[in-house]
């Protein structure tokens, strides 16, 4: 993964790289669970949001963001997913300030963002319950994020980066695998 990849530069392909990833087979609702293909619609046309889709079970809508930390954000996307890459594959770390020029934001939502990713990185996976929720399914060859003890990973690795979210309702955090060649070490 490189840093002029699409999926950092156009927020509607983050978008459909972040639902590939959280729904390898198929958009599920985040309110009530229902995974049905027939029972739920993409919401086209231009009154609606891209990614937007209506739930024929509980009749809500959502798009890919909801119960992540990217929910809500009136920023795109696609600097979202840099930042969390950034953040996650920085061997030295990096600063909201680094952040503010990296991905042209202000500096007050540098530090927002990183903020946000980095309290998503530090919960703790194994005591909030199964990363994904019950009985879902998530593909992941290696988890790395937030400990302190977790191995540094040499730079000639193939690694993964990952996503983390937290749910905003049932607040039992789940990551994602970005599948990042990593570049920038
Ligand atoms: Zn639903």
């Amino acid at each position: 993964m490189k840093l002029d990849s699409p999926i950092f530069i156009d927020a509607d392909a983050a978008r459909i790289h972040l639902e590939a990833q959280r729904w390898p087979h198929g958009p599920n609702c985040p309110h009530c669970g229902n995974a049905r293909a027939d029972r739920i619609t993409a919401m086209k046309g231009k009154a609606h949001r891209p990614g937007l889709y209506n739930c024929m079970e509980c009749r809500e809508q959502f798009t890919v963001t909801v119960g992540t930390v990217f929910e809500r954000s009136k920023i795109a996307l696609n600097k979202w997913l840099l930042a969390t890459f950034l953040l996650a594959s920085s061997k030295k770390g990096m600063s909201a300030h680094q952040l503010h020029r990296m991905l042209g934001v202000t500096y007050k939502t540098a530090w927002f963002m990183a903020h946000r990713i980095r309290e998503a990185m530090k919960e703790d996976v194994k005591s909030a319950g199964p990363i994904g929720g019950a009985g879902k399914t998530v593909e992941a060859d290696e988890t790395y994020i937030g400990k302190r003890e977790t191995p540094r990973v040499s730079a000639q690795r193939k690694k993964n980066c990952f996503l983390p979210s937290i749910s905003t309702r049932s607040r039992s955090p789940w990551v994602i695998a970005l599948s990042l060649e990593s570049s920038t070490s």
